[in-house]
C-alpha cells in the first residue's frame, strides 16, 4: 500500500488578476521507504504541489491519500495526526527558524505543537536528533545566526525528523549551499533514509542532485506531470 497517493489533484490560486491553475490533475504514489524526485522549471508548480500535500494550500479537486486516508478535505484537529507524518525541509532553513530561539527551543516547540507533553521525553528526543544530524550537543544552546548554511540545514533537518515523520518533503534543500557542503547534506539525507526507512519527495531544478537521491523521478511542466521513470529514462528523453 502506498504511503502517499495523489489522485487527480488540482490547486488554484485566486488573486486580483484572476485564477491561476497551478496544479492540473497530478497523480502519483510514494511507497514506504521510496525516494521520489520532482524536477521542473521555475514556475511549473513544484512548490504549490508540495504545499498542497502538507495542506499549507488547499486543493480544489482530487484525493490526497496518506496511509490510505483522504486528507484533502480534513482540517483542524482531524488533520493534526497526519501533519506530523509529513514534514518539510526548505531551501533556506534560516527563513523558517525563529532567530530569537535557541536550537533547543526550536526543537522543543516543534515537539510541543505535536503534543509531546512529557518534558523528559522531549529532552531525550532532542539530544538524540542533534547527534543524528551531526551537530554537537552544545549547538542546542546556540541561535540560528551562529551557524553556517550547512549547519543551519542540519537544524532544519533535525526539526523535521524529531517528529519521526514517515515522509519528508525536501524543497531544494541544497540549492542555497556551497557545492562542497551540498554533498555532506545529501549524504546525511541518504543515511537518515536508510536508518529510519523514510520516504522522500525531493524537489530540485538540478537533475544531477535528484539522480543521487531519488529512486524514481517525476518531471513537471505547466502544472502537470509530463514524464516519470528512473533517472536514465528521464535523461534520454529530449
Ligand atoms: P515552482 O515551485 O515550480 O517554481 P510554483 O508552485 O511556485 O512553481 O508556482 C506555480 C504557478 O503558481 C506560477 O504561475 C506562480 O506564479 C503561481 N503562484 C505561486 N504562488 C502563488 C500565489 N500565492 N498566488 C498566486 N499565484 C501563485
Ligand atoms: P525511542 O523510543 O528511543 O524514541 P525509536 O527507535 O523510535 O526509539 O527512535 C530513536 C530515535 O531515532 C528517536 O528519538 C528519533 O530521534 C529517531 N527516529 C526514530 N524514528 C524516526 C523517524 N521515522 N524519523 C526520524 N527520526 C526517527
Amino acid at each position: 500500500k502506498p504511503l502517499l497517493s495523489l489522485q487527480d489533484v488540482h490547486t488554484h490560486y485566486r488573486s486580483r488578476n484572476g485564477v491561476v491553475h497551478a496544479v492540473k490533475g497530478v497523480s502519483f504514489d510514494v511507497a514506504p521507504g521510496e525516494s521520489v524526485g520532482l524536477v521542473g522549471e521555475s514556475g511549473c508548480g513544484k512548490s504549490t504541489l508540495s504545499k498542497t500535500i502538507v495542506r499549507l494550500v488547499a486543493s480544489s479537486a482530487g484525493k490526497i491519500l496518506l496511509d490510505g486516508d483522504d486528507i484533502a478535505k480534513l482540517d483542524g484537529a482531524r488533520l493534526r495526526p497526519y501533519r506530523r507524518r509529513v514534514q518539510m525541509i526548505f531551501q533556506d532553513p534560516y527563513a523558517s527558524l525563529n532567530p530569537r530561539h535557541t536550537v533547543a527551543e526550536i526543537l522543543d516547540a516543534a515537539l510541543l505543537i505535536h503534543d509531546v507533553k512529557d518534558k523528559t521525553e522531549r529532552r531525550r528526543r532532542i539530544e538524540q536528533i542533534v547527534d543524528l544530524v551531526g551537530l554537537p550537543q552544545r549547538a542546542l544552546r546556540s541561535y540560528p545566526h551562529q551557524f553556517s548554511g550547512g549547519q543551519r540545514q542540519r537544524i532544519g533537518i533535525a526539526r523535521a525528523l524529531v517528529l519521526k515523520p514517515a515522509l519528508v518533503i525536501c524543497d531544494e534543500p541544497v540549492s542555497a549551499l556551497d557545492v562542497s557542503v551540498q554533498a555532506q547534506i545529501l549524504n546525511l539525507l541518504v543515511d537518515l533514509k536508510r536508518e529510519f526507512g523514510l520516504s522522500y519527495l525531493f524537489i530540485s531544478h538540478d537533475l544531477s542532485v535528484v539522480r543521487y537521491i531519488a529512486d524514481k523521478v517525476l518531471v513537471m511542466n505547466g502544472g502537470r506531470i509530463v514524464d516519470s521513470g528512473d533517472h536514465n529514462s528521464i535523461w534520454q528523453n529530449p
